[in-house]
């Protein structure tokens, strides 16, 4: 006899997800789409995978990103690959390879797997899910002010709004952002031996990320760093005003965070996060910004543009179990005969719009207390009596539209 082979085991940070947690992540999803039409957002679906350089150029070589966490290979053709870290690089190539310049300014949506190799941890994954919503084509304050108002609402309406804060900054335009960058070269290289070694790398290649760095060498000194309030020119202090009046009129809370640059490269002006200390170290739920140099970075026109992305384990974990959904109506056949008349009913209460289960197996003594188990608003039973069939509906009020809707649909 051969021994059995091993059975197979799941890749490291990725999740096989079911029962409540499921439930929670397919509320998350539903709630974003019912949202992004309320904000009329279309609808797109983008492939899994790019050519590298789609992320390369505009996510920016030193990030964390590019230089550690994404999952590239060379196809059977040569080409190097890159399983989609984000949406946003892809959705830029798709814009500009597709001409949708044509419907510009326009406001995308979509959402669905992204890969990085990172850490597997509580609210980290190596395969993990997005919500992602752009912008592309509006250089105004207003696309900002669209897309926190839509981030908030989503928030709020998934009942997890209270205790998340949107930290709100601005990164100025390319010359206030320069001059920001240098000065915070000149601040850290005075202590530079006392920095992480990550930060020591990035000091000259990217000073903006040592103020993102969790590391509390780093957090040491980020504190009392320059401010890009110093650096900002007058259009981009006008910008920024518009962006917090309009979240102002619409209700929209936010906190100032001088420190907030974000993990990529590509953001000017409007950078956000919404945050939390729900979920441990995990705490970022919902993130963006402006970012008006990268469709440039893959060798388009210049296309001002703003987006968010969120992920959806965080968001699912702060809804908690969703309450598991219920059949409102359990059918139960306790006479085999009639299982052609059950599968009548069933059809006629599905097509209704009723949520209905059968139960038609096992002992027919036992079906009553299995359907019992399924917590249904109503049980019906179909039976027999006196050589007749019979159904019989218990639970509901035998006066509302409802249940005389149910005896209906199951004795026509
Ligand atoms: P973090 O600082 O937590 O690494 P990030 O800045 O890398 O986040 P973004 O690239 O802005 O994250 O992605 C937006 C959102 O996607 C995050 O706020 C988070 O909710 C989610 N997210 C990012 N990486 C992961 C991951 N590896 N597993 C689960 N969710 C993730
Ligand atoms: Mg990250």
């Amino acid at each position: 006899m051969s021994t059995p082979s091993k059975i197979p085991q799941a890749i490291r940070g990725t999740q096989d997800i079911f029962g409540a947690e499921a439930e929670a992540f397919a509320h998350v999803v539903e709630t974003f789409e019912r949202i992004r039409k309320l904000y009329r957002f279309r609808r797109v679906e983008m492939p899994v995978f790019e050519k590298t350089e789609v992320f390369s150029r505009s996510i920016g070589e030193t990030t964390d990103v590019v230089s550690k966490e994404m999952y590239s290979f060379e196809d059977r053709g040569g080409d190097s690959l890159t399983l989609r870290p984000e949406f946003t690089a892809g959705i830029c190539r798709a814009y500009l390879t597709n001409g949708w310049q044509q419907y510009a300014p326009v406001k995308l949506a979509t959402h669905g797997p992204l890969f990085r190799y990172e850490r597997p941890q509580k609210g980290r994954y190596r395969q993990f899910h997005q919500l992602d919503a752009e912008i592309i084509g509006a250089g105004e304050p207003q696309a900002d002010v669209e897309l926190l108002v839509m981030a908030d609402q989503l928030l709020k309406e998934l009942g997890i709004a209270d205790g998340v804060t949107l930290m709100l900054n601005t990164l100025g335009d390319g010359a206030s952002r320069e001059a920001w960058r240098a000065a915070l070269v000149e601040y850290f290289r005075a202590v530079k031996g006392e920095l992480s070694e990550d930060s020591q790398d990035r000091l000259e290649r990217n000073p903006l990320r040592i103020l993102d760095s969790k590391d509390p060498r780093d957090k040491a000194f980020t504190e009392a760093a320059p401010k890009i309030d110093d650096f900002l020119s007058d259009e981009a202090q006008d910008f920024f005003a518009k962006v917090t009046s309009g979240l102002d009129a619409a209700g929209v809370a936010w906190t100032r965070a001088p420190a907030l640059v974000r993990g990529l490269d590509y953001y000017r002006h409007t950078a956000f996060e919404f945050v939390t200390d729900r979920l441990g170290a995990q705490g970022t739920v919902l993130g963006g910004g402006r970012y008006d140099g990268l469709m440039e970075s893959l060798g388009g026109a210049h296309t001002p543009a703003v987006g968010w992305a969120a992920g959806v384990e965080r968001l699912a974990m702060l809804v908690g179990d969703a309450a598991p959904e219920v059949p409102e109506v359990a059918l139960v056949l306790e006479h085999d005969d009639y299982l052609d008349f059950a599968n009548a009913c069933l059809a006629n209460l599905r097509r209704a719009g009723v949520s209905a289960d059968l139960v038609a197996s096992g002992s027919p003594k036992k079906r009553f207390d299995k359907a019992a188990k399924l917590g249904a608003h109503r049980i019906a039973t179909i039976s027999q009596r006196d050589g007749a069939r019979w159904v019989n509906v218990r639970g509901g009020n035998t006066d509302d539209d409802r249940t005389r809707l149910i005896h209906t649909l199951l004795t026509l």
